[in-house]
């Protein structure tokens, strides 16, 4: 390659991805993942053409996706001013593979070429999970709850320096201070810049020589803390609510803290299960209720009672629906799911002398309806036959 010199010989960065000057970043990036799949190597082995798409398309990718990088471009083109965005050595390739281009894994590979060592990281506090149980009755309603969690907070006793003195700390000499050690390392035909954690200083930056006592030097502690979250109505098993900001804190003073996730366990109802918003339950019923038809109340999580009507002529196994008595939902139109009632058959387990007399001489008039025998298993073998 033509070092430090003018780069005439080089094609325009939009032109190599196929791309108008005014393209989105969206644009941006469909256009690079597509060329960066065609000449992949893993595609095209053992071909140097390809080869140089492949570095082409991704120097290309680098500049435009990078704001600042692109705005230079713009102005300026190949001969801007101060040379090669990349160094004296000009583009060197990254390693990315086909599954990074599928699944997005290249963007954070690409945003650490500029400027990725320059500023000690502000890393961010792990994020924490802890599940949280509540009635179905708070589930519908939803409902104010506090819980007492332990997690890494900021040491107060250094006030998260880790040092016992302010002035027990000092700037690490390995990596001056960045917490970071980039070195450029080969890997198949490309050179890769390889960043770790500084050894000397676990990527802190800084060196304390005298360590704070209650947190040893760490900047943290556990510490249990309170925290207030709402439930939203018609919350269902499994979600997560997230807080953001109150995970753990940072190990480095200048990142964010992570955020708590509240994963949500709606314990048992009674007598009802979830679909979605809507609510199944099954309900036992007499043969003369089903054949006569009737109306039950049943108390409902809602506060009013439930009718539920049963229609002249029902079958066991068949359900009743009822609308806008299920869970408040906000993707629902009138704002609640249903309540689907299965309707049981249910035998009494003992029939006193009385009653028996009584069945007995209804016994012909509750028959199957039919004249013989065959008649009836005809009829049932063409319903299910049918359906
Ligand atoms: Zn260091
Ligand atoms: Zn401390």
């Amino acid at each position: 390659m033509n070092v430090g010199g003018p780069m005439s010989d080089k094609r325009d960065y939009y032109e190599v991805l196929g791309i108008g000057r005014k393209a989105s970043d969206s644009d941006i990036k469909k256009a690079f993942r597509s060329m960066a799949r065609k000449h992949h190597p893993d595609k095209n082995p053992d071909d140097p053409e390809s080869e140089r798409k492949f570095k082409e398309v991704q120097e290309a990718y680098a500049i435009l996706s990078n704001p600042e990088e692109r705005r230079k471009y713009d102005m300026f083109g190949h001969d801007r001013p101060g040379g090669s965005p990349f160094g004296s050595g000009g583009f060197q390739g990254v390693n990315i593979s086909i599954e990074d281009l599928f699944g997005g894994g290249f963007e954070s590979i690409f945003s650490s070429i500029f400027g990725g060592g320059g500023r000690p990281r502000s890393s961010k506090g792990t994020d924490l999970l802890v599940s949280h149980s509540i009635t179905f009755e708070q589930a519908f309603h939803g409902t104010e709850e506090e819980i007492e969690i332990e997690v890494l907070n900021h040491c107060s006793s250094c006030s998260g320096s880790g040092s016992e003195t302010s002035d027990g700390i000092r700037v690490c000499p390995t990596c001056d201070g960045r917490g970071r050690i980039t070195r450029i390392e080969r890997v198949g035909p490309f050179h890769q810049q390889i960043t770790q954690d500084c050894k000397s200083c676990k990527g802190e930056g800084r060196i304390i020589q005298n360590p704070c006592k209650i947190c040893r030097g760490e900047g943290r502690s556990q510490q249990s803390k309170k925290v207030k979250f709402s439930v939203p109505p018609g919350i269902d098993s499994g979600t997560r609510l997230r807080m953001t900001g109150h995970g753990e804190s940072p190990k480095s003073q200048n990142g964010k803290p992570g955020n708590l996730y509240i994963e949500i366990e709606v314990l048992n109802h009674e007598w009802f299960e979830r679909d979605g918003a809507d609510l199944l339950m099954a309900l036992p019923v007499s043969y003369v209720d089903l054949l006569l038809g009737t109306s039950i109340e049943i108390p409902h999580i809602d506060g009013e009672l439930l009718k539920v009507k049963i229609p002249a002529g029902s079958r066991p196994g068949e359900t009743v629906s009822i609308s806008k008595r299920g869970m408040p939902s906000s993707r629902i139109r009138g704002g609640r799911g249903s309540v689907m009632v299965l309707l049981k058959l249910a035998m009494p387990s003992k029939v006193n002398r009385v009653t028996r007399k009584q069945l007995q001489e209804m016994r012909e008039e509750l028959s199957n309806g039919f004249s013989d025998i065959t008649e009836g298993l005809i009829k049932e073998a063409n319903d299910r036959r049918r359906s």
